[in-house]
């Protein structure tokens, strides 16, 4: 760890009102859920599985949302708890400097762990629920879940009959444009934006990094290898999360989330 950078990455902390913070899917690997990108991610191990994030082969293949459904049916998602990231990001928004938490994780550990929904804009969409690609029909997950363990491969939307699908926002898929909108007028507002466990790869995301940036704000990346928006950063701590977070949000993950 680049004790200075860790140090002057505090201060900007410290000194900071309106942060934005941004986190990915290596927030959420300590929890048991792997990343698609980092090197145990999903698509390293089998460039094939990315067909199923994939909105032009969900439509098409019957094979690719059987197999969809599967996944998310095993998904290490319902088991999870919130990692040590997550509750530090938590733990720190009691300090009211975090003005908004955008996440491209669709696991809803932030929640869980304690951030207030209301900052909390999954730009991904969830997991935890469906919805019909077709019409407006929105749905707990478990109810479709409880249909595959029935015995159906690919249920279908029970208003209009049409293709049901997880409510995150595969590739190929527009993001919510109130959800965006939101995410970008917290990047031009915030005086500081934190992003964490994310290749920072994934647009439009990626381009609140830019967006805050070309306004002032510091950047601070926190990753376990280099992003793609270094360059931008003013510090950039490469390593594990769950040790550079807690250090770097001067938070104790002995000390119990309550006190
Ligand atoms: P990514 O998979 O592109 O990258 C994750 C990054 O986190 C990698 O660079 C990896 O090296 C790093 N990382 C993993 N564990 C870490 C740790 N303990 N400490 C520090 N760094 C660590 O992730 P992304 O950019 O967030 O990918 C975006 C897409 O992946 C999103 O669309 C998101 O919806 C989806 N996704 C979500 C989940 C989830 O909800 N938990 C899981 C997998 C993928």
């Amino acid at each position: 760890m680049d004790k200075e950078q860790l140090l002057s990455g505090r201060d900007w902390i410290f000194e900071s009102n309106e942060i934005l913070v941004l986190t990915g899917a290596g927030l959420s690997t300590a929890s048991g859920i792997p990343d698609f990108r980092g090197p145990q991610g999903v698509w390293t191990k089998d460039p094939d599985a990315e067909k199923l994030s994939d909105i032009r082969y969900y439509v098409s293949d019957a094979r690719i949302r059987k197999k969809a459904w599967r996944s998310r049916r095993d998904s290490p998602v319902w088991e999870a708890t919130p990692g040590i990231g997550h509750r530090a990001i938590a733990a720190f928004e009691r300090t009211e400097k975090i003005h908004t938490l955008v996440t491209q994780n669709i696991d809803g550990l932030h929640q869980m762990a304690g951030s207030s929904p209301d900052r909390v804009i999954e730009i991904h969409g969830t997991i935890r629920e469906v919805a019909c690609l077709e019409c407006t029909y929105r749905a707990p997950m478990k109810e479709a879940l409880e249909r595959l363990e029935s015995g159906e491969e690919d249920p279908a939307c029970p208003a209009c009959n049409g293709i049901l699908k997880s409510a995150t926002v595969s590739f190929g898929q527009s993001l919510i444009p109130e959800d965006l909108a939101r995410a970008e007028r917290a990047a031009c507002a915030c005086d500081l934006l934190l992003a964490v466990g994310s290749t920072l790869s994934v647009y439009p995301v990626a381009g609140l990094v830019p967006m805050a940036k070309e306004r002032g704000a510091k950047i601070i990346i926190v990753n376990a290898e280099p992003t793609a928006m270094d360059d931008l950063a003013d510090a950039a701590l490469f390593g594990d999360l769950n040790e550079l977070l807690p250090a770097l949000l001067n938070w104790n993950p002995e000390v119990s989330d309550t006190e």
